[in-house]
């Protein structure tokens, strides 16, 4: 017996959220050992956490019968030092930038409002906005992934309420261009939504325009280069008036007690932060010279291979059959069928997904004779 008609009618167009698959299905499936099994289709850190996250995590254990502070001071302190912004201008959230996401979209959107997404992007900002009523308008990037601020601005109307960017993006790794982005913030009505969940590993940060302009909102996360994913740990930069907003309707006590010591620590840790970011511009260089496909540029800690003409559905499984777990894109709106995005590893982790292309690339020989 199932009652659907007891759900809102916004939720019966949203397809589920494709995470990347897990060590443990994929170690299930083809009989590996979970140990032997390589992670790199979520854009996790490969590097595991800051040793000094892990300690707070144990230092605060035996507080957490009690609730953390309201709004996280602790944490949005640490952020403001971090960032150099004021505290009237940060959020933490929690269950990371999702959570944030989730949040602006309450308080933004009323059924009917519009939000503009260039695709392919990362998936939850449609479902975040259309559970709340938004109805998506989706613009591609041009052919290098690049804006196309024109037609970004014809899709505008007066129903416009959000346009979310992602810089850099995931799934190509490309940064905004910082002229783009100012025209497109003083065209629209509306607030733009910058997400630089990958901003520690690229060259161009754009978090600065949050003090020129009253309509630009930075999402950021701990996840990625602060390897707390597991922690749910997310923030954004915001104008002071949208703060206040954001203060009346955000959850109480979002962030948990462990995440919000589990942020301060890692913060304070550029040992780790330094380690992490190294990691990633070496290792997307390598791939990008070594993998014998198409590897586009990247600013993030994942690289986007084109495998055409191969689909990318039948290279990700010859990557799963040699236990290297990689994101097939087809799940990206308007990504195509031959994109796999793979997550900068360790450099023994890199050799092994070099030579898996490499086995890989060979079906293209069979593809030729035939
Ligand atoms: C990973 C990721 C996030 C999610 O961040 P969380 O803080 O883990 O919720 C947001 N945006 C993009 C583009 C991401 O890749």
């Amino acid at each position: 017996m199932s009652r659907p008609e007891l759900v809102k009618k916004e939720i019966a167009g949203i397809s589920e959220y494709v995470p990347g698959k897990s060590i443990v299905e994929i170690a299930e499936l083809y009989g590996f050992d979970p140990a032997s099994v390589i992670k790199l289709g979520s854009n996790e850190n490969v590097l595991g956490p800051s040793p000094k996250a892990v300690d707070a995590i144990i230092a605060h254990a035996n507080n957490v019968n009690t609730y953390p502070s309201a709004v996280a001071s602790e944490l949005v302190d640490a952020l403001s030092i971090y960032t150099g912004f004021s505290v009237d201008n940060i959020c933490a959230s929690g269950p990371g930038m999702d959570g944030l996401l989730d949040n602006l979209m309450r308080l933004l959107i009323s059924p009917g409002d519009e939000v503009i997404i260039p695709t392919p992007t990362f998936s939850y900002y449609s479902i975040a906005a259309s559970a709340n009523g938004a109805v998506p308008v989706y613009v591609k990037l041009r052919e290098d992934y690049s804006l196309d601020v024109e037609s970004i601005k014809k899709a505008e109307s007066e129903r416009t309420k959000v346009i979310f960017l992602c810089s850099p993006n995931n799934p190509t790794g490309k940064c905004v261009d910082e002229s783009d982005l100012r025209s497109i913030i003083e065209y629209t009505r509306g607030l733009v939504f910058v997400d630089e969940a990958y901003i520690e590993f690229s060259d161009s940060d754009v978090s600065h325009l949050v003090a020129e302009y009253d309509n630009i909102i930075i999402g950021r996360t701990l996840s990625k280069a602060f390897g707390l994913a597991g922690m749910r740990l997310g923030y954004g930069l915001m104008p002071s008036w949208l703060k206040s907003e954001y203060m009346k309707i955000v959850t109480p006590f979002n962030v948990s007690v462990p995440s919000v010591f589990a942020g301060v620590a890692a913060l304070s840790d550029s040992e780790y932060l330094n380690k992490s970011i190294t990691c990633a511009r070496e290792g997307r260089n390598y791939l990008m010279k070594n993998i014998p496909f198409k590897v586009y540029d990247s600013q993030a800690n994942f690289v986007l291979v084109d495998v055409s003409p191969l689909k990318s559905k039948d290279v990700t499984v010859s990557l799963l059959e040699k236990g290297i777990i990689v994101r097939d894109c087809r799940s990206f709106k308007d990504a195509g069928d031959s994109l796999i995005r793979v997550t900068v590893g360790t450099t023994e982790q890199n050799k092994k997904v070099v030579a898996a292309f490499a086995a890989a690339s060979k079906m293209l020989k069979s593809l030729e004779y035939q």
